[in-house]
């Protein structure tokens, strides 16, 4: 059972990669990386896929400009957080 994949993953990953170097945030190490990428997906749907062709359209649906200011928006409300409670 390793056939669903969530692409919220994926266009968080690479939002958070676009962004990074922008990001206001009090750390910019990989371990912080890593907390905002785990926040923001807890405060975003997931969208789980099992296949190829599932996963081509629901990629193209987080590409839009409303889910990527919405994924956007997860990101700096977590680098928020991650900025006022840095983990190290
Ligand atoms: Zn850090």
């Amino acid at each position: 059972m390793n056939a669903v994949h969530n692409v919220m993953e994926t266009a968080v990953r690479d939002l958070l990669d676009q962004q990074w170097e922008n990001l206001s945030i009090s750390c910019h190490c990989e371990m912080c990386k890593l907390d905002v990428y785990a926040l923001s997906l807890n405060r975003l749907k997931p969208r789980y896929v099992r296949d190829q062709s599932g996963s081509m359209y629901a990629k193209a649906s987080l590409m839009t400009t409303q889910a990527r200011a919405t994924i956007l928006t997860a990101i700096t409300e977590s680098a928020k957080v991650v900025s006022a409670y840095p983990h190290h």
